[in-house]
């Protein structure tokens, strides 16, 4: 087992890692920029290093400075978390070149699934059904254009290096392909350095769902279930719960099995995710991430698996410590995404925090980096905690949220508490009656 392991991230996503390291007995090096002197992660871990000023491609991007932490503090592996280096294939191959392991997958698995052009042409190859597309890259307009008259509109124009919704928009007709194209385009560029993009079909009513999965190195794959993440705001992710309540435990089976059958196939080690739209009763891959995704607590709620636990121990190179079947389904959690951010605007609102009290009680979990008197630095994402509730049925989740959202006060900024307040009072919420365009209509509808 690593002795030492360094995060090579910040937030509540490097104290999750911490938490799982020291209750297995494995010391953590935290790194950080000079704008997070006093950030959680640094306090809790047994040593931290600073890596660079504030901006992230100075200090969370900068590998030569993460390197250097690690041989410094006598690291042996090294835990990305999600975001910044997490599916950098370079950034895998690098780190393992330097002797120090890294806790995903093989890097030739990041480069595969990280071109989501590739990635559905080898899932298609391994028997997962895609959205019916361009099959591969179009180059120029012309070339949308044709695809989109075979395809037939709806269609959506999508970033090869894609990410966080960006580089990803609409086109109902000729003239609005022309506008979509060319915005795809320079969004595309601007965020991932690349400016290829492909084309679907638009969907129009599906729901987001994503299978959890995790890989060993001696031919062991297991799925946890399926996460819904239908809630979304500009194609990101604001509620996700589990299982999905559209969904039955047929298909849960269904979908699990293909999905982990596929990277047992693959060879895949560490956790992964694999996600598909479903709609009218069939499911379509769009994307494979790569790496632990920031909900995966809900399937550690309804499952009692410490999912990073696991995610080091096959980076170690031991073996899954379960079986598919014992595997079990308890209950059902949601996970609110609470942003420092205008309910209504979605203005981001860094600043100091006054006055912070974190719900608790039974079935109840907070994913933090946040305390009473603590400045969240304007640099980085806006997301500042993850509310998750646990319950023995979906009703009683839903009203263990209702009263953990009263509970919680976040002070000094503003959040995005009320929008989740608003959104799980709603009928449909209430009734898992939605899809991926939910709630997008509803604050439209003001
Ligand atoms: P990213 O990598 O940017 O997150 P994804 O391919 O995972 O991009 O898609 C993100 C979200 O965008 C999906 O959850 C879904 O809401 C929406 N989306 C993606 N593909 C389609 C599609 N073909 N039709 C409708 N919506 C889509």
């Amino acid at each position: 087992m690593f002795e030492k392991i360094l995060i090579a991230n910040r937030g509540e996503i490097a104290l999750r890692i911490v938490r799982a390291c020291r209750e297995m007995g494995i010391r953590t090096v935290a790194v950080h920029s000079t704008a997070d002197e006093s950030a959680m992660h640094v306090r809790f871990a047994d040593e931290s290093v600073c890596i660079g000023p504030p901006a992230a491609r100075d200090s969370y991007l900068n590998i030569p400075a993460i390197l250097s932490a690690a041989a410094l503090t006598g690291a042996d592996a090294i835990h990305p978390g999600y975001g910044f280096l997490s599916e950098n294939a370079q950034f895998a191959r690098i780190v393992a070149e330097h002797g120090f392991a890294f806790i995903g997958p093989a890097p030739e698995h990041i480069r595969l699934m990280g071109d989501k052009v590739t990635a559905k042409s080898t899932m298609r190859e391994f028997g997962l059904p895609t959205v019916p597309g361009s099959s591969g890259a179009l180059p120029t307009e012309e070339f949308a254009r044709a695809a989109a008259q075979k395809i037939g509109y709806p269609v959506l124009i999508k970033a090869a290096a894609g990410g966080g919704g960006k580089g990803m928009k609409a086109a109902f007709n000729d003239e609005e392909l022309r506008e979509a194209y060319q915005l795809a385009r320079s969004e595309a560029r601007a965020a991932f350095g690349n400016d290829d993009v492909y084309m679907e079909k638009y969907l129009v009513r599906p729901r987001h769902i994503e299978v959890q999965l995790i890989g060993d190195t001696h031919g062991n794959a297991l799925h946890f279930g399926e996460r819904d993440c239908s809630i979304q705001r500009r194609h990101q992710k604001v509620i996700e719960e589990a299982p999905s309540p559209g969904l039955n435990a047929d298909q849960r089976e269904m979908i699990g099995a293909l999905a982990a059958n596929v990277i047992r196939k693959f060879g895949y080690r560490g956790v992964g995710t694999i996600e598909f739209l479903y709609e009218d009763g069939k499911f379509y891959f769009i994307e494979m991430n790569t790496r632990l995704q920031i909900e995966h607590t809900v399937t550690e709620m309804i499952t009692g698996i410490d999912l990073v636990r696991e995610q080091i121990r096959v980076a170690t190179g031991l073996p899954l410590s379960y079986k598919q079947e014992d595997v079990q389904f308890q209950g059902h959690a949601i996970e609110c995404r609470i942003n420092a951010e205008h309910p209504e605007s979605f203005i981001p609102s860094p600043g100091k925090i006054a006055g912070y009290h974190a719900p608790g009680g039974l079935g109840v979990r907070v994913d933090s980096a946040l305390y009473d008197g603590y400045r969240i630095p304007p640099h980085y994402d806006s997301m500042i905690a993850k509310l998750i509730v646990h319950g023995a049925t979906r009703n009683e989740c839903l009203l263990r949220l209702k009263r953990s959202l009263e509970e919680f006060v976040i002070g000094g900024i503003q959040t995005t508490l009320p929008l989740h307040q608003r959104i799980i009072a709603q009928p449909d919420f209430i009734n898992g009656d939605y899809d991926i365009h939910w709630l997008e209509k509803f604050l439209g509808r003001g």
